[in-house]
């Protein structure tokens, strides 16, 4: 067992649908007169007066229930049989709501609608009450969420370890076009609906203090006169696909140490112990809302360690329990490190196996590395992450000592394989220039490295990590990223579900690979005409949302181009902004110009700091507010951006999608999921080969992508010898020359200097992502791609190939990989 199993919020009064043992099997009639009596129990008052907040929380802590029941089943299942068990250490969770895949995964959904309609209650409406869990910036933070369901899915024991951040990444609002950030007040007044919260199974995680070491017999190292900080986890349960699991994810929360007397700690004053207490607790205030960019706040650096101390001291307690020897340790473990962020693990679970277990270095170190796996997911150099050695020494003094020797260690080693040769054994140091590279340290202390997307993972190899990879090349592998189909598709998509099992009946949603037997269907008029259906009744449901929300008229009819992710100079949304400004001038110099209307949607946060990122927002407001006011278009074009992009937004847009912008520059989106979450939902991707792309190019055969522009090795090419200057493609194309102008030449209703930045950027910087030398390749696959659009059968083939081959991409696939080839998890994995 990994934890004890005593539920401590109160939620439960009596045992009700305590006697079904499987979920499956309620009926409509007992679960409305549940919903109803558990209604009254909560809130002592009737139906009647009832508030949909109050009628979600019923439903939900009703479904937490069923929930309760299995997570109990499931860690008596896995005491009997001592699974060998994952732990997936992620600073960000990425998971969106929890309500509806709950009721999927459980299987009572429609049960679940039909009762609450037998009271008059519409399920979608309580659905939306729900708040998303936003828990971490993007990519990184959903591909952790996706892989939980994925594991609670194919029924093995892999758990995540998060921090429960009091706000979430913030809220944008979009006020005068610029975009405003607002806390992500994510858990309100009351408690989170789904998490088990359990203090007595909290740790203590220290910081700063000094070590002594004592020498009499045996060296050990003591370490004094610390701040010491209490870790609470709480556990969120992640419910398996129709299979009665349910693994967690631990989030933990930072409390002040009431056992001790407060004003003893150091640094407390007894003066202010309220804001003793604030201060302590406000360590897991905040998720850091950068994605890619080298934060340096100490702060940050505290968070990373908290997590992995409060983690692997759990896990390691959770070990010992259960197992006498801690030799074992990696043939019943596997702990993951997602991105840098926690490769503090390493010397963490060396600080515990040398001064807690009495372990010497070399077996300790020879546990480490065959416990710990790394994933490297970017390979942008401002955001390989290093944290001054000094820092670190001062708070994390022990740690310090580790990493130090780690240093040392794997420095000795590379000496002997390359005597004299300085410049590698510097180039791959742990500790060089006074700073600890984070990466260095996992790859250290990892007995496997891997990239997420095939171009990715050679490029780690051929360039960025190119010596580590000579010196070690079994070490690296790739495993391409995927998202989980039963969020991305079943649930999110319930139509196209519906459709796709009424053709092919309904294994696909055990065995997505099994969505390829939709292929033959390409010459199914009456299958073609049913996605077309379905496609525009998503589209329908958008246009009511934009229409409710932005008082914009959409015209269904109309091309649904959707480019929704972080605002990034490198994921390029300004190339996209120059196509319409270019489309905008062909059309308002030549009125009756054939042009397939087209309703552009944009979505996505900027880091508060990333100036440029803001002000693109302010870009693709400022000419929303010009195409959509400007009557002599004919309401041809439409651009949005719908603001405060979440998950839940993405599930509202990309089923409502025709085209799916993944338009980076090529070698630096390291894989991309949302271009994999348009694909499974039909969408066609106009890109680059960037990242899954290229994948996606392979599976779903060229003839079904648009495919654009500068390749990665061209790319690079440019970044290392030179070569390109952007004042070349100004002085011969004309229409970007028009475009770039209208940045600063009273184009837009804006000062002179609004989007000075940008025009900087693309002339006076050298165009470091190379929208310039693109956009010609760019504006030729759109026109092809609007071409192809007229021909709508021809586009509905399009999008069902991309539908049939998406299966591969399903998390499912990636997860089996990392069990069977990484983890080395025992139980049988399904084949792919
Ligand atoms: C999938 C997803 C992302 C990642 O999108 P990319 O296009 O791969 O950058 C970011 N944010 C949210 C909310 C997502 O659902």
């Amino acid at each position: 067992m990994l934890t004890k199993q005593h539920s401590t919020n109160n939620h439960c009064s009596g045992q009700l649908l305590a006697h079904n043992t499987k979920s499956e099997n309620i009926t409509v009639p007992e679960f409305r007169d549940a919903f109803v009596a558990k209604f009254g129990a909560v809130h002592g008052k009737t139906l009647g007066e009832a508030t949909d907040r109050e009628k979600f929380h019923v439903l939900a802590t009703l479904t937490r229930e069923i929930v309760s029941q299995n997570l109990i089943k499931t860690h008596q299942q896995r005491a009997t049989d001592d699974p060998k068990q994952v732990y997936y250490l992620s600073i960000e969770f990425l998971l969106g709501r929890l309500l509806e895949n709950n009721l999927v995964n459980l299987g009572i959904r429609d049960i679940c609608a039909e009762a609450l309609s037998q009271l008059g209650i519409e399920l979608g409406v309580l659905l939306g009450v729900e708040e998303d869990a936003g828990l971490g910036n993007g990519g990184l933070g959903r591909l952790a969420a996706c892989y939980l369901d994925s594991m609670a899915a194919m029924g093995l024991a892999g758990h995540g370890c998060g921090l429960r951040y009091r706000y979430g990444l913030f809220e944008q609002k979009i006020m005068g076009g610029y975009q405003h950030e607002y806390p992500d007040n994510w858990l309100k007044d009351r408690a989170y609906v789904w998490e088990y919260r359990r203090p007595d199974e909290k740790l203590p995680i220290r910081f700063g203090g000094t070590v002594r070491v004592q020498t009499n017999g045996k060296t050990r190292f003591i370490h004094e006169n610390y701040e010491r900080i209490i870790a609470v986890p709480y556990d969120v349960p992640i419910v398996g696909y129709k299979n009665e699991i349910v693994n967690t994810l631990r989030l933990w929360s930072a409390e002040v140490d009431v056992s001790r007397h407060i004003c003893s700690a150091p640094g407390a004053d007894c003066n202010n112990v309220i804001g003793y207490k604030h201060g302590i607790e406000s360590l897991t205030d905040l998720l850091y809302p950068d994605d890619s960019q080298y934060e340096g706040k100490l702060l940050r650096l505290k968070q990373q360690y908290f997590l992995v101390s409060a983690s692997l001291q759990s896990i390691v307690r959770s070990f010992l329990l259960h197992h006498g020897n801690v030799s074992e340790l990696p043939d019943k473990i596997a702990i993951h490190i997602n991105d840098t962020h926690p490769a503090l693990a390493v010397p963490e679970l060396m600080r515990i196996l040398i001064d807690d277990c009495d372990l010497g270095w070399e077996e300790a170190w020879d546990i480490t590395v065959r416990t710990m796996s790394y994933t490297n997911h970017t390979i942008l150099p401002e955001a390989l992450e290093k944290w001054p050695i000094d820092m670190i020494k001062r708070l994390l003094p022990r740690i310090h000592m580790i990493i130090c020797e780690i240093n040392e260690r794997t420095c000795r080693e590379l000496w002997e394989r390359y005597p004299g040769d300085w410049n590698r054994i510097r180039s791959m140091a742990v500790i060089s220039d006074g700073q600890v590279h984070m990466a260095h340290l996992a790859i250290a202390g990892s007995h496997s490295v891997n990239g997420v997307a095939e171009i990715h993972t050679e490029i780690l190899k051929k360039s960025v990590m190119n010596n580590f990879y000579t010196y070690a090349p079994g070490k690296f592998t790739n495993v391409t990223n995927g998202i989980t189909h039963r969020r991305w598709l079943l649930t999110a998509n319930p139509l196209l579900a519906n459709l796709i099992s009424d053709a092919i009946g309904s294994n696909w949603v055990e065995y997505p690979c099994e969505l390829a037997q939709l292929a033959p269907l390409v010459k199914d008029n009456s299958f073609l005409e049913g996605l077309a259906n379905v496609k525009r009744y998503n589209k329908l449901k958008l246009a009511q949302y934009i229409k409710a929300n932005y008082n914009v008229i959409v015209d269904v009819n109309s091309i649904f181009d959707s480019h929704i992710k972080r605002i990034h100079a490198y994921k390029r949304q300004c190339l996209n902004v120059m196509h319409i400004m270019d489309l905008y001038n062909r059309l308002r110099d030549n009125p009756n110009l054939d042009v397939q209307p087209r309703t552009f949607i944009f979505g996505g946060k900027a880091a508060p700091g990333y100036y440029k990122a803001k002000k693109t927002i302010k870009l693709i407001n400022t000419l929303a507010d010009k195409i959509n006011n400007d009557k002599s278009i004919n309401d041809r074009l439409k651009v949005l951006f719908l603001e405060n992009y979440n998950v839940s937004q993405a599930e509202l847009i990309i089923p409502a999608s025709d085209v799916s912008e993944q338009i980076s520059t090529a070698s630096r989106e390291a894989s991309g999921t949302g271009n994999m979450k348009f694909m499974m939902n039909g969408a066609v991707t106009i890109g680059t080969l960037d990242g899954a792309n290229i994948e996606i190019r392979n599976f779903a055969g060229a003839d079904n992508i648009f495919i654009f522009g500068l390749s990665a090795e061209e790319v690079l090419g440019y970044y290392r010898y030179g070569g390109y200057n952007p004042w070349d493609v100004y002085h011969n194309d004309s229409r970007v020359r028009t475009v770039i102008e209208q940045l600063v030449n009273g184009f837009f209703p804006v000062g002179p200097d609004e989007f000075r930045t940008h025009y900087d950027a693309f002339l006076h910087h050298g165009d470091e992502y190379f929208l310039l030398k693109d956009f010609a390749s760019y504006v030729d696959a759109q026109s092809h791609l609007a071409d192809t659009y007229q021909d709508q059968r021809r586009w509905q083939q399009m999008c069902l190939m991309n539908i049939a081959h998406s299966g591969w991409f399903s998390s499912d696939r990636t997860f089996s990989q990392y069990a069977a080839d990484i983890w080395e998890m025992d139980q049988p994995i399904p084949l792919w």
